[in-house]
Protein backbone atom coordinates (compact mmCIF):
# COMPACT_ATOMS: atom_id res chain seq x y z
CA UNK A 1 0.00 0.00 0.00
CA UNK A 2 2.89 2.23 0.83
CA UNK A 3 4.29 1.61 -2.48
CA UNK A 4 1.63 2.49 -4.45
CA UNK A 5 0.60 5.61 -2.59
CA UNK A 6 4.06 6.89 -3.64
CA UNK A 7 4.00 5.42 -7.35
CA UNK A 8 0.67 7.45 -7.38
CA UNK A 9 2.15 10.38 -5.90
CA UNK A 10 4.63 10.56 -9.06
CA UNK A 11 2.41 9.50 -11.96
CA UNK A 12 0.04 12.88 -10.30
CA UNK A 13 3.34 14.33 -10.68
CA UNK A 14 2.84 13.83 -14.59
CA UNK A 15 6.06 11.32 -14.71
CA UNK A 16 5.78 7.73 -16.34
CA UNK A 17 5.80 5.31 -13.51
CA UNK A 18 5.94 1.36 -13.95
CA UNK A 19 4.10 -0.16 -11.65
CA UNK A 20 5.47 -3.26 -10.77
CA UNK A 21 4.44 -3.08 -7.10
CA UNK A 22 0.71 -3.39 -6.86
CA UNK A 23 -1.23 -6.69 -6.14
CA UNK A 24 -3.90 -6.84 -8.43
CA UNK A 25 -4.56 -7.98 -11.19
CA UNK A 26 -4.35 -5.22 -14.36
CA UNK A 27 -7.56 -7.24 -16.44
CA UNK A 28 -11.00 -5.77 -15.65
CA UNK A 29 -14.06 -7.16 -14.06
CA UNK A 30 -15.58 -9.56 -16.67
CA UNK A 31 -18.34 -8.01 -18.46
CA UNK A 32 -21.06 -10.39 -17.00
CA UNK A 33 -20.13 -9.80 -13.51
CA UNK A 34 -20.71 -6.04 -13.46
CA UNK A 35 -24.52 -6.99 -15.40
CA UNK A 36 -24.99 -9.06 -12.52
CA UNK A 37 -24.48 -6.03 -10.23
CA UNK A 38 -26.10 -3.82 -12.44
CA UNK A 39 -28.92 -5.95 -12.59
CA UNK A 40 -28.94 -6.04 -8.67
CA UNK A 41 -29.07 -2.49 -8.40
CA UNK A 42 -32.16 -2.02 -11.02
CA UNK A 43 -33.95 -5.22 -8.73
CA UNK A 44 -33.14 -2.86 -5.57
CA UNK A 45 -31.28 -5.81 -4.10
CA UNK A 46 -29.66 -3.03 -2.09
CA UNK A 47 -30.74 -3.61 1.37
CA UNK A 48 -29.33 -5.80 4.46
CA UNK A 49 -28.78 -9.68 3.70
CA UNK A 50 -28.21 -12.07 6.40
CA UNK A 51 -24.41 -11.04 7.92
CA UNK A 52 -22.61 -14.63 6.88
CA UNK A 53 -23.81 -13.74 3.34
CA UNK A 54 -27.26 -14.86 0.70
CA UNK A 55 -27.79 -18.36 0.98
CA UNK A 56 -27.26 -18.28 -3.25
CA UNK A 57 -23.80 -17.23 -2.81
CA UNK A 58 -22.93 -19.88 -0.20
CA UNK A 59 -24.45 -22.21 -2.75
CA UNK A 60 -22.43 -21.37 -5.71
CA UNK A 61 -19.40 -21.35 -3.65
CA UNK A 62 -20.63 -25.08 -2.33
CA UNK A 63 -20.89 -25.98 -6.00
CA UNK A 64 -17.55 -23.97 -7.26
CA UNK A 65 -15.56 -26.58 -4.82
CA UNK A 66 -18.14 -29.24 -6.03
CA UNK A 67 -17.50 -28.99 -8.74
CA UNK A 68 -13.61 -28.52 -8.47
CA UNK A 69 -12.26 -30.27 -6.02
CA UNK A 70 -15.37 -33.11 -5.12
CA UNK A 71 -16.26 -31.40 -2.08
CA UNK A 72 -19.23 -31.71 -0.38
CA UNK A 73 -19.93 -28.81 2.72
CA UNK A 74 -23.04 -27.32 3.41
CA UNK A 75 -24.32 -23.97 3.91
CA UNK A 76 -23.80 -24.11 7.44
CA UNK A 77 -20.24 -24.51 6.88
CA UNK A 78 -19.65 -21.32 4.65
CA UNK A 79 -19.28 -17.45 5.53
CA UNK A 80 -19.62 -14.78 2.78
CA UNK A 81 -16.74 -12.18 4.08
CA UNK A 82 -15.76 -8.85 3.23
CA UNK A 83 -12.43 -9.89 1.02
CA UNK A 84 -10.13 -12.93 1.57
CA UNK A 85 -8.90 -10.37 4.47
CA UNK A 86 -12.01 -10.36 6.80
CA UNK A 87 -12.44 -13.95 6.56
CA UNK A 88 -8.71 -14.35 7.80
CA UNK A 89 -9.33 -12.07 10.10
CA UNK A 90 -12.30 -13.36 12.20
CA UNK A 91 -11.00 -17.29 11.65
CA UNK A 92 -8.16 -15.84 13.70
CA UNK A 93 -10.20 -14.00 16.11
CA UNK A 94 -12.32 -16.80 16.60
CA UNK A 95 -9.53 -18.93 16.99
CA UNK A 96 -6.78 -17.28 19.29
CA UNK A 97 -6.34 -17.06 22.50
CA UNK A 98 -4.19 -14.29 23.87
CA UNK A 99 -0.35 -15.90 24.29
CA UNK A 100 -1.49 -18.22 22.14
CA UNK A 101 1.28 -19.27 18.82
CA UNK A 102 0.60 -18.96 14.99
CA UNK A 103 3.00 -20.30 12.88
CA UNK A 104 3.91 -18.23 10.02
CA UNK A 105 6.18 -19.70 7.20
CA UNK A 106 8.31 -16.12 5.81
CA UNK A 107 8.31 -15.18 3.40
CA UNK A 108 4.82 -13.83 3.97
CA UNK A 109 1.78 -11.84 3.28
CA UNK A 110 2.27 -8.62 5.44
CA UNK A 111 -0.60 -9.03 6.91
CA UNK A 112 -0.49 -12.22 8.69
CA UNK A 113 1.60 -10.87 11.52
CA UNK A 114 -0.05 -8.08 12.15
CA UNK A 115 -3.61 -9.80 12.40
CA UNK A 116 -2.24 -12.26 14.93
CA UNK A 117 -1.16 -9.67 17.00
CA UNK A 118 -4.11 -7.72 16.80
CA UNK A 119 -6.13 -10.67 18.05
CA UNK A 120 -3.25 -10.94 21.33
CA UNK A 121 -1.27 -14.11 20.07
CA UNK A 122 1.87 -14.53 19.09
CA UNK A 123 3.53 -14.90 15.29
CA UNK A 124 6.80 -17.59 15.12
CA UNK A 125 8.25 -17.12 12.03
CA UNK A 126 8.96 -20.48 10.16
CA UNK A 127 11.68 -18.90 7.91
CA UNK A 128 11.90 -20.82 4.32
CA UNK A 129 14.54 -20.99 2.27
CA UNK A 130 15.31 -19.49 -0.92
CA UNK A 131 17.79 -21.76 -2.13
CA UNK A 132 14.76 -24.64 -1.93
CA UNK A 133 13.04 -22.15 -3.73
CA UNK A 134 11.12 -21.14 -0.24
CA UNK A 135 9.67 -24.57 0.08
CA UNK A 136 6.94 -25.25 2.99
CA UNK A 137 7.51 -28.36 4.30
CA UNK A 138 6.45 -30.35 7.24
CA UNK A 139 9.54 -30.42 8.37
CA UNK A 140 10.08 -26.54 8.48
CA UNK A 141 6.30 -26.37 10.17
CA UNK A 142 7.27 -29.16 12.58
CA UNK A 143 10.47 -27.30 13.91
CA UNK A 144 8.69 -24.89 15.45
CA UNK A 145 5.57 -26.37 16.47
CA UNK A 146 4.83 -26.86 20.50
CA UNK A 147 1.88 -27.05 22.78
CA UNK A 148 1.34 -23.17 22.36
CA UNK A 149 0.44 -23.23 18.35
CA UNK A 150 -2.87 -22.94 17.92
CA UNK A 151 -2.52 -22.08 14.15
CA UNK A 152 -0.72 -22.78 11.28
CA UNK A 153 -0.99 -20.23 8.43
CA UNK A 154 -0.29 -21.84 4.86
CA UNK A 155 -0.95 -19.74 2.00
CA UNK A 156 -0.12 -22.06 -1.13
CA UNK A 157 0.43 -20.19 -3.62
CA UNK A 158 2.84 -17.93 -1.78
CA UNK A 159 2.69 -14.00 -1.90
CA UNK A 160 5.17 -13.09 -2.05
CA UNK A 161 7.43 -15.93 -3.50
CA UNK A 162 4.87 -18.02 -5.61
CA UNK A 163 5.83 -21.15 -4.04
CA UNK A 164 3.68 -23.48 -4.18
CA UNK A 165 3.02 -26.68 -1.36
CA UNK A 166 2.69 -29.72 -3.14
CA UNK A 167 -1.00 -31.42 -1.80
CA UNK A 168 0.99 -34.57 -0.54
CA UNK A 169 3.21 -32.07 1.44
CA UNK A 170 -0.32 -30.30 2.54
CA UNK A 171 -1.70 -32.74 3.53
CA UNK A 172 1.44 -34.14 5.97
CA UNK A 173 1.61 -30.32 7.52
CA UNK A 174 -2.35 -30.90 8.22
CA UNK A 175 -1.99 -34.03 9.99
CA UNK A 176 1.14 -32.92 12.07
CA UNK A 177 -0.92 -29.76 13.12
CA UNK A 178 -3.76 -31.75 13.88
CA UNK A 179 -1.76 -34.22 16.14
CA UNK A 180 -0.51 -31.49 18.10
CA UNK A 181 -3.79 -29.99 18.87
CA UNK A 182 -3.33 -27.19 16.19
CA UNK A 183 -5.56 -25.71 13.26
CA UNK A 184 -4.14 -24.94 9.77
CA UNK A 185 -5.72 -21.87 8.10
CA UNK A 186 -5.23 -22.25 4.30
CA UNK A 187 -5.30 -18.69 2.60
CA UNK A 188 -6.64 -19.60 -0.83
CA UNK A 189 -6.82 -16.48 -2.37
CA UNK A 190 -4.19 -16.82 -5.34
CA UNK A 191 -5.16 -20.96 -5.91
CA UNK A 192 -5.68 -20.75 -9.46
CA UNK A 193 -2.66 -18.76 -10.12
CA UNK A 194 -0.82 -21.88 -10.92
CA UNK A 195 1.65 -22.37 -14.03
CA UNK A 196 3.68 -25.90 -15.58
CA UNK A 197 0.34 -28.24 -15.55
CA UNK A 198 0.30 -27.98 -11.62
CA UNK A 199 -3.38 -28.33 -10.76
CA UNK A 200 -5.47 -26.56 -8.17
CA UNK A 201 -6.71 -27.99 -5.08
CA UNK A 202 -8.14 -26.97 -1.55
CA UNK A 203 -7.78 -27.42 1.97
CA UNK A 204 -11.88 -28.35 1.99
CA UNK A 205 -10.96 -31.69 0.28
CA UNK A 206 -8.90 -33.06 3.21
CA UNK A 207 -9.75 -36.04 4.39
CA UNK A 208 -12.88 -36.18 7.20
CA UNK A 209 -10.91 -36.86 10.37
CA UNK A 210 -9.18 -33.65 9.31
CA UNK A 211 -11.48 -30.95 8.57
CA UNK A 212 -12.04 -30.43 11.99
CA UNK A 213 -8.46 -28.91 12.41
CA UNK A 214 -8.38 -27.71 8.98
CA UNK A 215 -10.18 -23.97 7.56
CA UNK A 216 -9.98 -22.15 4.37
CA UNK A 217 -9.79 -18.51 3.64
CA UNK A 218 -10.67 -18.04 -0.11
CA UNK A 219 -11.25 -14.59 -2.36
CA UNK A 220 -12.28 -13.70 -5.55
CA UNK A 221 -10.64 -10.76 -5.60
CA UNK A 222 -7.76 -12.10 -7.52
CA UNK A 223 -9.65 -14.59 -9.57
CA UNK A 224 -11.65 -13.04 -11.16
CA UNK A 225 -10.46 -9.58 -11.28
CA UNK A 226 -12.58 -7.77 -8.26
CA UNK A 227 -10.76 -6.68 -6.09
CA UNK A 228 -12.53 -3.77 -5.25
CA UNK A 229 -15.39 -5.39 -4.88
CA UNK A 230 -14.70 -7.23 -1.73
CA UNK A 231 -15.97 -10.72 -1.87
CA UNK A 232 -13.81 -13.62 0.32
CA UNK A 233 -15.71 -16.46 2.29
CA UNK A 234 -14.74 -18.81 4.81
CA UNK A 235 -15.34 -22.53 4.84
CA UNK A 236 -14.81 -24.23 8.50
CA UNK A 237 -16.69 -26.81 10.57
CA UNK A 238 -20.46 -25.44 11.81
CA UNK A 239 -19.37 -24.57 14.58
CA UNK A 240 -16.35 -22.58 13.91
CA UNK A 241 -18.33 -20.95 10.79
CA UNK A 242 -21.14 -20.13 13.40
CA UNK A 243 -18.75 -18.00 15.95
CA UNK A 244 -17.01 -16.45 12.67
CA UNK A 245 -20.94 -15.29 11.79
CA UNK A 246 -20.80 -14.01 15.54
CA UNK A 247 -18.06 -12.02 15.00
CA UNK A 248 -19.48 -10.38 11.58
CA UNK A 249 -22.75 -10.03 12.49
CA UNK A 250 -21.13 -6.81 14.92
CA UNK A 251 -18.28 -5.92 13.17
CA UNK A 252 -19.64 -5.35 9.37
CA UNK A 253 -22.75 -7.40 8.95
CA UNK A 254 -23.08 -8.83 5.48
CA UNK A 255 -20.89 -8.03 2.81
CA UNK A 256 -22.16 -5.51 0.45
CA UNK A 257 -25.45 -7.31 -0.94
CA UNK A 258 -24.50 -5.93 -4.54
CA UNK A 259 -21.05 -7.03 -4.50
CA UNK A 260 -22.57 -10.40 -3.15
CA UNK A 261 -24.81 -10.71 -6.37
CA UNK A 262 -21.66 -10.23 -8.62
CA UNK A 263 -20.21 -13.18 -6.89
CA UNK A 264 -23.08 -15.44 -7.49
CA UNK A 265 -22.27 -14.70 -11.52
CA UNK A 266 -18.48 -14.94 -10.78
CA UNK A 267 -18.79 -18.26 -9.27
CA UNK A 268 -21.44 -19.64 -11.73
CA UNK A 269 -21.02 -18.05 -14.84
CA UNK A 270 -18.36 -18.84 -17.38
CA UNK A 271 -15.08 -19.54 -15.97
CA UNK A 272 -12.77 -18.90 -19.29
CA UNK A 273 -12.13 -15.50 -18.39
CA UNK A 274 -9.87 -16.98 -15.18
CA UNK A 275 -8.25 -19.72 -17.58
CA UNK A 276 -7.12 -17.19 -20.18
CA UNK A 277 -5.90 -14.66 -17.30
CA UNK A 278 -3.97 -17.58 -15.96
CA UNK A 279 -2.31 -18.24 -19.33
CA UNK A 280 -0.90 -14.46 -19.84
CA UNK A 281 0.29 -14.77 -16.10
CA UNK A 282 2.41 -18.00 -17.41
CA UNK A 283 3.37 -15.49 -20.58
CA UNK A 284 4.46 -13.16 -18.26
CA UNK A 285 6.06 -15.19 -15.63
CA UNK A 286 8.29 -16.92 -18.81
CA UNK A 287 9.81 -13.62 -20.22
CA UNK A 288 10.42 -12.26 -16.58
CA UNK A 289 12.35 -14.76 -14.76
CA UNK A 290 15.33 -14.89 -17.73
CA UNK A 291 15.02 -11.19 -18.22
CA UNK A 292 15.10 -10.64 -14.66
CA UNK A 293 18.34 -13.35 -14.14
CA UNK A 294 20.12 -12.03 -16.96
CA UNK A 295 20.72 -8.57 -14.99
CA UNK A 296 23.94 -8.46 -12.97
CA UNK A 297 23.39 -9.28 -9.37
CA UNK A 298 19.88 -10.52 -9.11
CA UNK A 299 18.93 -14.18 -8.62
CA UNK A 300 15.84 -14.80 -9.23
CA UNK A 301 13.89 -18.49 -8.67
CA UNK A 302 11.36 -19.57 -11.27
CA UNK A 303 8.01 -19.04 -9.15
CA UNK A 304 5.02 -21.83 -9.94
CA UNK A 305 2.14 -19.81 -8.66
CA UNK A 306 0.36 -16.49 -7.77
CA UNK A 307 1.73 -13.60 -9.84
CA UNK A 308 5.40 -12.62 -8.50
CA UNK A 309 8.79 -13.03 -8.25
CA UNK A 310 10.99 -12.66 -5.44
CA UNK A 311 14.42 -11.87 -6.47
CA UNK A 312 17.51 -11.91 -4.46
CA UNK A 313 18.91 -8.33 -4.51
CA UNK A 314 21.65 -8.53 -1.68
CA UNK A 315 23.96 -8.38 -4.05
CA UNK A 316 23.42 -4.73 -4.70
CA UNK A 317 23.06 -3.94 -0.48
CA UNK A 318 26.10 -2.50 1.18
CA UNK A 319 28.11 0.54 0.46
CA UNK A 320 25.30 3.35 0.72
CA UNK A 321 22.64 1.69 0.30
CA UNK A 322 21.69 -0.70 3.10
CA UNK A 323 18.35 -2.28 2.97
CA UNK A 324 16.00 -3.67 0.31
CA UNK A 325 13.26 -0.29 1.58
CA UNK A 326 16.33 2.19 0.42
CA UNK A 327 16.78 0.23 -2.73
CA UNK A 328 12.90 0.28 -3.88
CA UNK A 329 12.81 4.10 -2.97
CA UNK A 330 16.12 4.60 -4.95
CA UNK A 331 14.63 2.88 -7.69
CA UNK A 332 11.19 4.48 -7.87
CA UNK A 333 13.14 7.66 -7.47
CA UNK A 334 15.93 7.14 -10.08
CA UNK A 335 14.03 5.51 -12.44
CA UNK A 336 10.31 5.56 -11.85
CA UNK A 337 9.71 1.72 -11.10
CA UNK A 338 7.75 0.72 -8.23
CA UNK A 339 8.49 -2.66 -6.73
CA UNK A 340 7.94 -3.70 -3.11
CA UNK A 341 10.65 -4.17 -0.32
CA UNK A 342 11.04 -7.86 0.92
CA UNK A 343 11.46 -6.40 3.96
CA UNK A 344 7.36 -6.15 4.91
CA UNK A 345 7.32 -9.89 3.61
CA UNK A 346 10.07 -10.96 6.40
CA UNK A 347 12.25 -11.23 4.05
CA UNK A 348 15.42 -8.35 4.13
CA UNK A 349 17.76 -8.69 0.72
CA UNK A 350 15.00 -9.68 -1.89
CA UNK A 351 12.41 -7.30 -3.41
CA UNK A 352 8.64 -8.22 -4.98
CA UNK A 353 7.44 -7.77 -8.40
CA UNK A 354 4.38 -7.98 -9.63
CA UNK A 355 3.65 -9.36 -13.01
CA UNK A 356 0.18 -8.59 -12.87
CA UNK A 357 0.96 -5.52 -15.40
CA UNK A 358 1.21 -5.69 -19.10
CA UNK A 359 4.02 -6.94 -20.93
CA UNK A 360 5.25 -3.47 -22.02
CA UNK A 361 5.28 -2.72 -18.28
CA UNK A 362 7.24 -5.62 -17.75
CA UNK A 363 9.44 -4.83 -20.30
CA UNK A 364 10.15 -1.85 -19.64
CA UNK A 365 10.32 -2.31 -15.67
CA UNK A 366 13.20 -4.59 -16.59
CA UNK A 367 15.29 -1.93 -18.88
CA UNK A 368 15.39 0.64 -16.63
CA UNK A 369 15.95 -1.69 -13.63
CA UNK A 370 19.04 -2.66 -15.56
CA UNK A 371 20.04 1.46 -15.46
CA UNK A 372 19.57 1.67 -12.25
CA UNK A 373 21.35 -1.35 -11.47
CA UNK A 374 24.19 0.16 -13.72
CA UNK A 375 24.00 3.69 -12.06
CA UNK A 376 24.85 1.60 -8.86
N1 LIG B 1 -4.16 -13.38 1.10
C1 LIG B 1 -3.11 -13.01 0.40
C2 LIG B 1 -1.91 -13.86 0.42
C3 LIG B 1 -3.14 -11.81 -0.35
O1 LIG B 1 -2.08 -11.45 -1.07
C4 LIG B 1 -4.30 -11.03 -0.33
C5 LIG B 1 -4.36 -9.76 -1.06
O2 LIG B 1 -3.39 -9.21 -1.50
C6 LIG B 1 -5.39 -11.49 0.43
C7 LIG B 1 -5.30 -12.67 1.14
C8 LIG B 1 -6.67 -10.75 0.59
O3 LIG B 1 -7.29 -10.37 -0.52
P1 LIG B 1 -8.76 -9.80 -0.45
O4 LIG B 1 -9.01 -9.27 0.91
O5 LIG B 1 -8.80 -8.74 -1.50
O6 LIG B 1 -9.66 -10.96 -0.76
Amino acid sequence: MKVMIAAARLKAQGLDVVDLGAGEPDFNTPENVKQAARRAIDRNFTRYTPATGVPELKDAIIERYRRDFGVERGRDEVVATVGGKQSIFNLLLALVDPGDEVIIPAPYWVTFPQVVRLCGGIPVIAKSAPERGFEVTAELVGRHLNRRTKVVILNSPCNPTGAVIPWEEFLRICALAAEAGAYVLSDECYQRFLYDGLAPYSAAAVPAELRARVVVSGSLSKTYAMTGWRIGYTIATAELAAAVGKIQGHETSNPTSIAQAAAIEALTGPQEPVAEMVREYARRRDYLVPALGALPGIRCHKPRGAFYVFPDISAWLGAGLETSDEFCARLLEAECVAVTPGSGFGSEGFIRISYAASGRALEEGVRRLGEFLGSL
